[in-house]
């Protein structure tokens, strides 16, 4: 077997990884230099799924070493933990990142949602939410809910697709778009994440919440990131769930360039270090006020700032 040049890791165990090899189509388990370790030490992972790799192929399988990482294009960060300040890599090189979020059953809350989103605009992960289960909120009296929550995110300049994954709603159009490209799918545990992957390509046989609720064995859990391949060209990047998405080296004066819908209006501000918190003057309050920016989008903001600010600087 020949060096590989540039696989493609498809999962991490934090002691061996498995690697593609685009070409052939084959994955070949291998192990780390000490010395990436070293280098990665402010995260928790040195090497991530989705890193592209060269590979030095040994003569037994346990000997294949991984020993470049080539540079990342961009990639998903969180903090470890709360109060960790360890920050671990969710995956790297992604076109397009889909977000699974649910009004209901469980719930996904905005700031969760604005978290992620900053976190993507930062690291430069295009997003797009996929509002699943949709099925439960066919009756009208859940139009206006529905409605108002779209208008919040296509407002703020995203893409939002109202999808099912029980009821097939929206699948095929999305297993469309994902054609040759490499699409990352993370949200909290239960909104359907593992239902969608597996009606985007059935093949993979993912266990999802009905199925080990049945055998009562408590909800499997993905703990680790992984990267499947697509019949139909493509590779999908299935996530754990996740509860918090704790933020990773943004300055609270760089925050609001991550919301673009603020940061559309921060020229108008009287000042331009506007922190858009007491400012006389300034256009994003004014155009909140107005109910141009949503009023969920602002409080995040607000909370963002928080984290950062231990001397209260920003709370009014
Ligand atoms: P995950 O934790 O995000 O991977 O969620 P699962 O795929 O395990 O789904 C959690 C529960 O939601 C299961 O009982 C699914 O059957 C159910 N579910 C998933 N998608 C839909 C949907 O579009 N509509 C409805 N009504 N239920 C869904
Ligand atoms: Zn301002």
């Amino acid at each position: 077997m020949t060096d590989l040049t540039q696989g493609i890791v498809t999962k991490s165990t934090g002691s061996w990884y498995q690697v593609l090899d685009p070409e052939s189509g084959r994955q070949i388990r291998c192990r780390i230099r000490g010395v990436f370790r070293l280098r990665g030490s402010r995260t928790t992972n040195p090497v991530v799924v989705g890193d592209r790799v060269r590979v030095e192929t040994g003569a037994a399988e346990g000997e294949n070493v991984i020993t470049e990482i080539l540079p990342r294009r961009n990639y998903i960060i969180r903090r470890a933990s709360n109060l960790s300040k360890e920050s671990h890599i969710i995956a790297a090189n992604i076109d397009v990142a889909y977000l699974v979020v649910t009004l209901d059953r469980p719930v996904t809350s905005t700031e969760f949602i604005d978290r992620f989103l900053v976190t993507a605009e930062a690291y430069r992960v295009p997003t797009v939410l996929l509002l699943n289960k949709i099925d439960l909120f066919a009756a009208p009296e859940y139009r206006e809910a529905i409605d108002s929550f779209v208008e919040i995110y296509r407002g703020a300049g995203y893409e939002v697709l109202e999808i099912s994954a029980a009821a097939g709603i929206g699948v095929d159009a999305l297993r469309e778009r994902m054609r040759g490209k490499t699409s990352l799918f993370t949200g909290h545990s239960g909104v359907g994440k593992s239902t969608l992957i597996n009606a985007i390509q059935p093949g993979l046989g993912l266990k999802t919440g009905a199925i080990s609720d049945y055998h009562h064995k408590g909800k499997h859990t993905t703990t680790f990131s992984e990267i499947f391949p697509l019949d139909g060209g493509g590779l999908l990047i299935d996530t754990p769930g996740i509860k918090g998405f704790g933020l990773i080296d943004i300055a609270p004066d760089e925050l609001a360039r991550y919301f673009p819908d603020l940061f559309r209006r921060a020229p108008e501000c009287q000042y331009y270090n506007c922190t858009h918190t007491h400012e006389p003057n300034c256009a994003v309050m004014a155009a909140v006020a107005r109910g141009e920016i949503a009023e969920s989008r602002y409080v995040s903001y607000l909370k963002m700032l928080e984290d950062d600010d231990k001397e209260g600087k920003y709370r009014k």
